[in-house]
């Protein structure tokens, strides 16, 4: 295990990268100038964990009251430290900078605006544009110098600059240049009190946007700053929570990352324990971390050569293994549905994984998320099955069953048994794989001879080592197995929130990387427990099969492997929120989860919504008190519409753009 060495920040009395535990933090959305509500609020993300609590100054005013804010903390005992989140208002920022512990600037918005112009730059012109912000930037760099107050640059993919996207285009190259040129300015003055972020709504772009800027970090001065890791407008529930675990998981796995923030369309501390079950899963050896990595020489860090330039569609499965029917060959990845543990299993159970049974019509009707393979252990059922599913056995089992019946079934192998078998299905048979046994089987011939079996299907999982990296490597180290790969995984955890991170951070890192043809989630089901997130009851915890199932489905949404939902992007709010979010966010999902496909954003205010809402289909963003202004992609469509009639108005514009579906109850 190790970590990606940073030079040290002191936020306030907090170290931030070197060899400091990575950092948990949220941000309130309160109104700032609320202060006994901002005080209070954070005060709950304190006592939650908090260890940097960020509150928005959008103004001058905002700035001047985070002063007062800080003095009633202090007063009442608390020293953590504060940050100033700035958009657009270089003053505010100097106002904060001298107030508080730390100012976060957006590069995007600084100095720079956006209007969705494109503008061909000469490269003199651009050299003109960048002395334009070194001119505005400085300020505020010496003035952060003078008062020792730290700074985060912090980029957002949906929010880059006219300037940066016409010359970079909407790319991760693009959001790493634009923290450069900050950057840059900033080292000139010799001022290094500098965390960095790259964010976007979309963890494959904010994961290569992170590993891009290391190795320029690297590669340019031969050291890297603090990262701040977080994933934008992750939305709410569960979609949310696997979102960010993917995108924070997945870097802090590789040793990359000094502080997180995990953004959910809910109250800022119900974010900590989602921060402290992140950070347990990914680094277990923290605080007294096992080794802190320096730079390697060239800056090579060990990242995933299957990581897409850019997400098209044509990259998906980027490990291109020789399709078996269904499964690998650049299709959607399959869901296998695990019944192994269920005594019996009869047709209302199918439910949870996406099947309705109708016994007097004698149908099924089939959802969007319903699985492709069920496995069924040592048991055959006795009812006929969906066409769209095929029941999976273990081999044994399989050879005992009718001839008739073993054309249905699919056999499911150890290695061993494959060696040893007289009899094999004609089209499918899976291969259950440790890779900790890989050595051994490798020195034996084993993948020479599965390479030339057509039919073979591999489940691979890891009982030893760090799951990811070792499936990964394993994956990697085997080019010539072109077989599809399922992932299996298995969370031994015993809560909802603590299952999804295992899930998301193993299985949804894999597919993040283009590693995997399928999925297979199991857990132990007598070890879950009925947990309540934030206060309320958002997962169908009631069944464990129906809980990973959706886990198994968000995880291909999230990771854009497999669409088989409407995707929210949703702002987490902050004290610029012009609308109670969190009940608006129930109220669009309820009327458009059926849409599968259509990516909807919910953006608190207009002043950075529509920059934030990345490369979402439509919009809903609140545009003063009571007032919502909807988008379709960047385009302003309803303007100032009463917030009363806002959700139908929504609809109507779905239906107008051919988004709309009625749902089939
Ligand atoms: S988009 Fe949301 S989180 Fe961002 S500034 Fe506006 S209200 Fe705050």
């Amino acid at each position: 295990m190790y970590r990606l060495h940073t030079r040290e920040v002191r936020v306030g009395n907090l170290a931030i990268g070197g060899t400091n535990p990575v950092r948990i933090q949220t941000m309130t959305t309160t109104d700032t100038l609320d202060i006994d509500a901002t005080v209070a609020q954070t005060i709950r993300c304190i006592e939650a964990g908090a260890e940097l609590v960020r509150i928005t100054a959008p103004s001058k005013k905002e700035a001047e009251a985070l002063g007062v804010i800080k003095e009633r903390l202090r007063a009442a005992g608390y020293d953590t430290p504060l940050v100033a989140d700035i958009h657009f208002t270089p003053n505010a920022a100097e106002i904060a900078a001298r107030l508080i512990e730390k100012v976060r600037v957006n590069p995007g918005n600084y100095v720079d605006k956006k209007k969705f112009d494109f503008i061909e730059y000469t490269d003199t012109e651009y050299a003109a544009e960048v002395d334009r912000i070194r001119e505005r930037f400085t300020p505020l760099v010496r003035i952060c110098k003078e008062y020792g107050t730290a700074m985060r640059i912090g980029t957002n993919h949906g929010s880059l600059s006219d300037r940066i996207m016409s010359r970079y285009g909407d790319t991760a190259i693009g959001m790493v240049e634009s923290a450069m040129e900050f950057l840059r300015i900033a080292r000139n003055e010799d001022y290094h009190q500098i965390v960095l972020s790259m964010k976007s709504s979309n963890p494959i772009v904010m994961v290569e946007a992170y590993r891009l800027l290391v190795r320029t970090m690297l590669h340019e001065f031969g050291e890297c700053y603090p990262l701040h890791l977080g994933v934008t407008e992750a939305g709410d529930g569960e979609d949310g929570r696997i979102k960010s675990a993917i995108g924070i998981g997945t870097l802090l796995e590789e040793g990359i990352g000094d502080t997180i923030r995990v953004s959910l369309t809910e109250d800022p501390e119900f974010e900590l324990p989602v921060c402290k079950d992140l950070v347990k899963k990914a680094l277990p050896v923290q605080p007294g971390l096992a080794a802190v990595m320096d730079v390697p020489d060239g800056g090579v860090l060990p990242t995933s050569p299957f990581m897409p330039a850019n997400e098209t569609a044509d990259l998906l499965n980027l490990r291109r293994s020789v399709a078996v029917r269904t499964i690998g060959g650049g299709q959607v990845p399959v869901v296998m549905a695990d019944f192994m543990k269920a005594e019996t299993v009869v047709p209302e159970q199918l439910e949870a994984i996406g099947y309705q049974y109708d016994a007097p019509t004698d149908k099924w009707a089939i959802a969007d998320g319903a699985a492709d393979y069920l496995f069924l252990g040592a048991k055959a059922i006795n009812f006929a099955l969906p066409g769209t599913v095929r029941p999976v056995v273990f081999s044994r089992f399989w050879k005992g069953l009718p001839e008739a019946q073993q054309a249905d079934y699919l056999p499911l192998f150890s290695p061993e048994e494959w060696k040893t078998t007289d009899r094999q299905h004609s089209a499918i048979n899976f291969m259950l794989l440790d890779v900790k046994d890989a050595d051994r089987l490798e020195t034996q011939g084993f993948f020479r001879k599965i390479e030339s079996d057509p039919t073979i299907v591999l489940c691979v999982y890891c009982t030893e080592g760090p799951p990811k990296k070792t499936i990964a490597q394993f994956l990697q180290a085997h080019p010539e197995l072109t077989a599809p790969v399922i992932i299996c995984d298995m969370s031994a955890a015993a809560t909802v929130d603590e299952q999804l991170i295992d899930f998301s951070v193993t299985s949804g890192a894999l597919f993040l990387d283009g590693l995997g043809d399928g999925i297979w989630l199991m857990n132990d089901p007598d070890r879950m427990q009925d947990v309540q997130v934030s206060g309320r009851t958002y997962l169908p915890v009631g069944s464990t099969h129906q809980f990973l199932n959706n886990t198994a489905f968000s995880i291909l949404q999230a990771t854009r492997k497999r669409i088989s939902k409407t995707e929210y992007i949703s702002c987490p709010s902050c004290g610029r929120t012009l609308f109670d979010l969190q009940e608006t966010t129930a109220k669009i999902r309820s009327a458009t989860h059926h849409l599968k496909g259509v990516k909807i954003a919910i953006m608190g205010c207009i002043v950075n919504g529509p920059g934030e809402m990345a490369d979402a289909d439509f919009g809903y963003v609140g545009s003063g008190p009571g007032k919502i202004t909807l988008y379709k992609n960047k385009d302003i469509v309803r303007k100032n519409i009463d917030s009363e009639v806002a959700v139908e108005e929504l609809i109507n514009l779905l239906k107008e753009h051919g988004a709309w579906t009625e749902r089939v109850s």
